[in-house]
């Protein structure tokens, strides 16, 4: 690995750092390790690597820690970690799962026992509801969701749960209603550590405007997680997570746990992801500014009968939070289309250039069809609870000529 060069840029780190040709036999960029043990310079190397792999001891500065074995660690995990943790504002390691959810079932089981409580945001992403409200209370943990936006609310559950997990995922899909992550963690933080648990700790899943538009550690989180299945990889043809943290203990009881359940990310995929992580910010900006263009378009639309878009709140509270935490508003958008679900169903059957698909953050666009689709399984005080109507229709706007998608969305528009 590299050395650390602190001083740059986050465009230009993430195409120094975390990997050195030398050990590729001078190719420029990485190679794929597919190996899935390695060989021991010594047996007092070995006996060395196995006593750090197994949290006995903690590697000197600049010490050599022999590979051991590729479910705990292998070259193309490492050199991901290094170059994607610059892109997340804040942070000091990555750790590479092989799915979103990995990355959050894996972060859950680190710091939940029997008898801890997780706060929760809703909507939240449909696995996450799963495993947080019919999974998790199998082994004793309870869980409490809070509506996406309602701050106050929010404070008072932390403040009554004592919870051990504060998991925030803003903004909400399909929504886009934003959620406070300055004032959660500051709720948090102020809770006495003589509750017992301590801090609660705040998770925030950033996979819909980060890396580039929001910086939850920087607002106070302890833990960033991720699809990157989404924007980080960005075709649509990986499946992969990630969890980044500035606190190396927290990273530290995470990482053991992913040695335990065996669910780190393989060579390849790490390959794959990493060739991705220098356009990412390119990719989301261009996509961003897309979604603006059209999104304010066709808010005028006569079918168009809401738009959900950050430059478009109207609620005064939202305004100000998407100013004073997002950089920019994002590729996402969420609409209601005339003539509830069948208008919605003859808008998606209309298009020609968006594709009728769930999954967000490619560099196509994607469109669907939450109530029947990504949120099907709500009960209808949760579609109410989180404005998934009839006649909504999320789209993922991708990199294609702006221009094309609007008259592709506004031909479908007159279908309806
Ligand atoms: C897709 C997604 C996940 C789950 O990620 P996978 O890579 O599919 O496991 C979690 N959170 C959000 C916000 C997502 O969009």
């Amino acid at each position: 690995m590299s050395e650390h060069k602190s001083n740059l840029r986050p465009p230009t780190e993430v195409l120094t750092r975390g990997f050195d040709p030398k050990l590729s036999v001078g190719s420029a960029r990485p190679a794929v390790f597919r190996s899935s043990t390695y060989v021991f310079s010594s047996p007092e190397a070995a006996e060395r690597a196995f006593d750090v792999v197994s949290d006995r001891a903690q590697p000197l500065p600049g010490e050599h820690i022999d590979l051991v074995y590729s479910r705990l660690n292998h070259p193309n995990a490492e050199i991901l970690e290094d170059q994607v943790t610059p892109l997340e504002h804040g942070a000091g390691s990555a750790l590479v799962f092989n799915s979103g959810m990995a990355a959050i079932m894996t972060a859950m089981f680190t710091f939940l026992r029997p008898g801890s409580t997780v706060v929760y945001t809703v909507p939240i992403y449909g696995g996450t509801q799963h495993l947080i409200r019919d999974f998790l209370p199998l082994w004793g943990v309870t869980g409490i969701p809070v509506p996406a936006g309602a701050g106050a609310r929010l404070d008072e559950v932390i403040r009554a749960a004592s919870p051990t997990v504060v998991l925030i995922e803003t903004p909400a899909n399909p929504t886009l209603t934003m959620t406070d992550i300055r004032r959660a963690c500051r709720t948090a933080s102020a809770l006495p550590a003589e509750n017992g648990r301590g801090r609660p700790l705040v998770i925030v899943d950033n996979t819909l405007l980060g890396p580039s538009f929001q910086h939850p550690l920087v607002c106070g989180a302890d833990m960033v997680v991720y699809s990157a299945t989404k924007y980080l990889s960005g075709f649509s043809d990986m499946i992969a997570g990630v969890a980044l943290s500035a606190d190396p203990e927290v990273m530290r009881q995470v990482r053991a746990k992913r040695n335990l359940f065996g669910n780190i990310l393989q060579p390849d995929e790490c390959w794959m992801l990493d060739g991705r992580l220098p356009t990412v910010s390119l990719r989301m900006n261009r996509a961003s500014k897309n979604a603006q263009r059209i999104a304010e378009q066709l808010a005028r639309h006569p079918n168009v009968l809401k738009m959900n878009y950050p430059t478009l709140f109207a609620d005064e509270e939202q305004r100000s939070i998407f100013r004073s935490q997002c950089d920019y508003p994002g590729a996402m958008f969420s609409m209601e289309v005339r003539d509830s679900k069948r208008g919605a169903f003859d808008f998606l059957r209309s298009l020609r250039i968006a594709r009728n698909a769930v999954s967000l953050g490619g560099v196509e666009t994607l469109v669907c069809h939450p109530k029947t689709t990504t949120h099907s399984g709500f009960t209808e005080e949760e579609f109410r609870v989180a404005g998934v109507t009839d006649g909504l229709v999320r789209a993922s706007i991708g990199i294609e000529d702006w221009r094309d998608l609007l008259g592709d969305f506004e031909q479908a528009l007159n279908c309806v």
